[in-house]
């Protein structure tokens, strides 16, 4: 099938691994040209230069961090440069480890600003772009932790939670201009840091302690790769998804337990 993405414009926040670096890959793929956004310099910069040379597409790398104003300016002033942005993915992100009781509002605030105010800041910069080239795409990667809560992270659960709102605002506002805004919910998907993780926590057991999670959690019973859920969130911000707006879709594996 092709998804009509040559020399459209990908923006993808959080791109220099995991989620984020499988999806610009994706897009870079279909013949997108890429702007793969991270704080760390030196990984993301070796991220686009991979990508520009495997796909031969033109992969431009922003380092800032997508929790202030100014870094999503950069990625914005970025954008512009290669002619504007067709598709904004807000990927960046982090799991949280707290109680209410104990969390501050320092923390509180640093999970809105990284999960909600970068989609927030970075969607009224695009969206401009967009409607200006005809249309485009937005996606908001959240979780099925903004439906269905871990217990050990109540401020990731609720910012994911806000942002998926967000996410559902932001299209009935923005579909008049012609870009379409959705949301992905994941459930467990394999990235290096899931590795890092089991190992730290069971050591040369590291895959039986992620066949456990995946037993415990996803009825699938297995992770899902970075290549699935990229492919999906690809095809959602392709013209072939046109009629999906406003929408929440999960790939889990089955982990979502209601209906
Ligand atoms: P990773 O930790 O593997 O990658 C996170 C990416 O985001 C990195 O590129 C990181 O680079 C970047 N990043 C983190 N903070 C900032 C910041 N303040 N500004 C700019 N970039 C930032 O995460 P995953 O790939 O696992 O997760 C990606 C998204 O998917 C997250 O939003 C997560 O909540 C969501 N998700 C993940 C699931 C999973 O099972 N993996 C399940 C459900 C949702 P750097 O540190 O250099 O900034």
């Amino acid at each position: 099938m092709d998804l009509g993405l040559t020399g459209k414009v990908a923006v993808v926040t959080g791109a220099s691994k995991g989620i984020g670096l499988g999806i610009a890959h994706a897009f870079a793929r279909e013949g997108a040209h890429v702007v793969l956004t991270a704080r760390t310099a030196s990984a993301v910069e070796e991220a686009a230069g991979a990508i520009a040379s495997e796909h031969g597409v033109t992969a431009r790398a922003v380092a800032s961090d997508v929790s202030t104003a100014e870094g999503c300016d950069a990625i914005i002033a970025a954008a512009a440069e290669l002619g504007g942005a067709d598709i904004f993915v807000s990927n960046a992100g982090t799991g949280s480890n707290e109680t209410v009781l104990e969390a501050s509002d320092e923390k509180w605030l640093d999970f809105w600003n990284l999960h909600v105010m970068a989609a927030v800041r970075l969607s009224r910069g695009l969206a401009p772009q967009m409607e200006a080239k005809g249309g485009g795409a937005m996606l908001m990667n959240a979780s099925i932790c903004a439906v269905q809560p871990l217990w050990y992270e109540p401020i990731y659960n609720t910012t994911k939670s806000a942002l998926m709102m967000f996410a559902k605002c932001l299209s009935t506002e923005l579909i008049p201009k012609g870009i379409r805004v959705n949301t992905v919910n994941p459930g467990l998907i394999r990235t290096p840091d899931w590795e890092n993780t089991a190992r730290e926590l069971a050591g040369d057991n590291w895959e039986g302690y992620l066949q456990e999670v995946a037993d415990e959690h996803a009825p699938i019973r297995r992770f899902g790769s970075v290549e699935e859920l990229a492919d999906f969130c690809v095809f959602l911000c392709s013209p072939r998804a046109s009629y999906a707006v406003g929408s929440t879709h999960h790939v889990d594996g089955g982990m979502l337990k209601t209906i």
